[in-house]
This record gives C-alpha cells, sequence and structure tokens, in this order.
C-alpha cells in the first residue's frame, strides 16, 4: 500500500495538471517574399479556418509582391516606363489605394519619404537581389539626379488613371510596400474570424490581440552589435517598423552605403542609424520609420507629428537613443551600452 504522503502528492500533483491551461497553440507559416522572410503566427481554435486564411493571406502577399517591384519585370515597371513617357496610365482600385496612401505619406514628411526617387536608389546599385558591387555615383550623377527632384506632388491621381508632370518620376515602394502588405494581410486575417496573430516580415510586423494570456513581444534588434537593444509589448492592434542602416548596404574603398536615400542631398542618411515607430497602421508605420531615419536627429520630431506619429525611437551614431515620451512608456531597453534620451514631441 502506498503511504499517505505520496497519495497526497499525486492527488496535488493531478489536481495541478488538471487545473492549468495547454500551452497555446500558435500556427505558424514562413514565407520568403518582399525581399524578406515573412513569418505568419495565428493563435485560434479552428485550424481549417486557420489554414485557409493563412494560404490566402500567402497569395496575396505574393501578389503585392509581384505588382510592386522595383526591379524585376513588373506591373509596377510597366507603370514607369509609361511615365518616363509622358504617357497617362490607367489604374485599378488597389493601385488607387496604395498610390494614394503612398502620396499622403510623402507629403506629411515633406517628401523626406518619397517613393519617386526609383533611379537615384537603382544608380546606388540597391536595384538588385544581391549586394551592390559597383562603384557609388560620382557627384555629377548625383548632381544630375537631384536637378530632376521628381516627388509625389508631381503625380496627379484620380481612382482610374496615374500621370506625372515629370518624367523624372521613377516609383520605388521599398519603404512602403511591406508595410502595406501586412496590413492587407492582416484584414484578411481578422476577416477570417482571426483575433490574434503577427505577421512579420523580416522583424518590421504587425500584431493583433494576445499570445493567450501574455502580450506578444517583440524585439528591436541592436543596430550595431548581435542581439536586440529593446523589446516591446504589443497593445491591441499594433505595427513596430525598425529602419536600420544595416538593412542593406555595401562597401567600398572602406566606406560604408546603406540604402536609404536622403532626397534632398542624394547620399544615404547619416543623421540616423536606426529608427524604430508604433502605429496602428504598417504602412504609416513603414514609411514613417524611413522618413524620420532621414530626418535625422534634429528634425524627426517635427516630422513625426506631422504623419501623426507618437511613438517613436531613434538611435544616432554615438549610440545615444532618443524616445518620444509615449515611446519611453513602452519600451523596455535591453542593452547597457547605450544612453537614453526622451525628448519633447514638439521637439
Ligand atoms: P527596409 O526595406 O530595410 O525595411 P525601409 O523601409 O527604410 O527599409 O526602405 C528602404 C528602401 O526604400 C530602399 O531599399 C529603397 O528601395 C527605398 N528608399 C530609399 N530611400 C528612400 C526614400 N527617401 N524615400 C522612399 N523610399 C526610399
Ligand atoms: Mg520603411
Amino acid at each position: 500500500m502506498k503511504p499517505l504522503w505520496l497519495s497526497l502528492l499525486l492527488i496535488t500533483t493531478l489536481a495541478l495538471t488538471a487545473c492549468s491551461e495547454a500551452p497555446p497553440q500558435v500556427h505558424k507559416a514562413k514565407l520568403f517574399t518582399l525581399g524578406t522572410l515573412v513569418d505568419i503566427s495565428v493563435l485560434h481554435q479552428d485550424q481549417a479556418a486557420t489554414q485557409q486564411a493563412v494560404a490566402m493571406v500567402e497569395s496575396e502577399l505574393g501578389i503585392i509582391n509581384r505588382q510592386w517591384h522595383a526591379w524585376r519585370d513588373s506591373p509596377l515597371t510597366a507603370i514607369n516606363r509609361q511615365l518616363a513617357q509622358g504617357e497617362t496610365v490607367t489604374i485599378d482600385a488597389s493601385a488607387y489605394r496604395f498610390i494614394k496612401q503612398a502620396q499622403t505619406l510623402a507629403a506629411d514628411s515633406n517628401q523626406l519619404f518619397n517613393p519617386t526617387i526609383g533611379s537615384l536608389v537603382e544608380r546606388w546599385g540597391f536595384h538588385s537581389d544581391d549586394r551592390p558591387s559597383s562603384a557609388p555615383p560620382t557627384k555629377e550623377n548625383i548632381a544630375e539626379l537631384l536637378k530632376q527632384a521628381p516627388s509625389m506632388a508631381n503625380i496627379t491621381l484620380t481612382e482610374t488613371t496615374l500621370s506625372s508632370n515629370n518624367p523624372a518620376v521613377q516609383f520605388d515602394f521599398g519603404a512602403f510596400a511591406k508595410g502595406y502588405a501586412i496590413d492587407r494581410a492582416v484584414e484578411q486575417l481578422k476577416q477570417a474570424g482571426i483575433e490574434n496573430a503577427i505577421v512579420n516580415a523580416g522583424g518590421d510586423l504587425r500584431a493583433i490581440g494576445a499570445k493567450g494570456k501574455q502580450s506578444w513581444r517583440i524585439g528591436v534588434r541592436h543596430p550595431t552589435s548581435a542581439g536586440v537593444i529593446a523589446a516591446i509589448e504589443t497593445d491591441g492592434d499594433e505595427s513596430v517598423f525598425t529602419s536600420g542602416n544595416y538593412e542593406r548596404f555595401f562597401d567600398f574603398d572602406g566606406k560604408r552605403y546603406h540604402h536609404i536615400i536622403d532626397p534632398r542631398s542624394g547620399y544615404p542618411a547619416n543623421k540616423a542609424i536606426s529608427v524604430t515607430v508604433i502605429h496602428h497602421n504598417a504602412a504609416t508605420a513603414d514609411a514613417a520609420a524611413t522618413a524620420l531615419f532621414i530626418a535625422g536627429v534634429d528634425e524627426w520630431p517635427q516630422i513625426a507629428q506631422q504623419i501623426g506619429i507618437e511613438k517613436a525611437m531613434l538611435i544616432d551614431e554615438t549610440l545615444t537613443i532618443y524616445m518620444t515620451p509615449q515611446m519611453a512608456q513602452r519600451i523596455q531597453i535591453e542593452t547597457d551600452d547605450a544612453q537614453t534620451k526622451i525628448i519633447g514631441n514638439d521637439g
């Protein structure tokens, strides 16, 4: 016969097991699109519905990638050819919605987010799946491209047509399409009744709901070393986007050149090394992270305010972390090699 203490122990253990809930089952899918690894995580009771929704999302992301690809033969490169020839382009409702939102964000960012500088980005060698290996453009090259001054202000958009009064306009939505695609993906998941999910494209993401009783917890990459510099717990329905000088770059003659181009100078922006934005809408967060990166340490509060961004963090090359007060409330800094400064949103 078992001693009483052992029986009691067994009973308590069983009771504990019965009480504690099974850990939430997260359905995961990964695919390579939009130039990065996209990770979809869904927490939902109905497995069949989840699989169906994830398949729809995968197909939608693929469609957006093909539609707006800046250098492979795509509907976008066809639009660019037509605009260069001064032609009016016929567009559908989804293209209208896409370009319209990009135009608004460009205006709100004082055209620092400028998705019409495709020729400049191409000249810097970033219209390639591989790392650029050729020499950077010459001063003259850049001066020539800057003189043409393409911007979203050159674009006339109706619900069915698109035209430009500047033949130098060449779209490159690399700073926006990923966010837009994530918004579409989350819309589709919600329509399928899914309330808890993350769509994460290479560290840029939108999260809805939570992971069971816990919030989704997100790491922000350290801009100069391996690992994370900070963590964020998402709240409800939020996007977290980071633009960093470490994402795409090449070295030439001992100098590093990255892919976020200041449309005012024509050179890689050098007044930040990383910017992280939290905002409800992923497309806004994407374009804003790029714009604030370019605005740099002196001008970013003004641009953030214009775009309607309250939660943002900028890291400069001295590893000083600047944060809005609203960001400071939401982020945990997980490094001791940086100093933090909380700024007023009015600058
Ligand atoms: P990532 O794609 O690494 O997340 P971003 O969102 O900041 O980074 O987008 C950078 C991309 O946007 C570049 O690779 C280029 O295609 C495009 N781009 C570069 N400079 C600008 C700019 N000033 N405005 C809009 N798009 C830009
Ligand atoms: Mg961006």
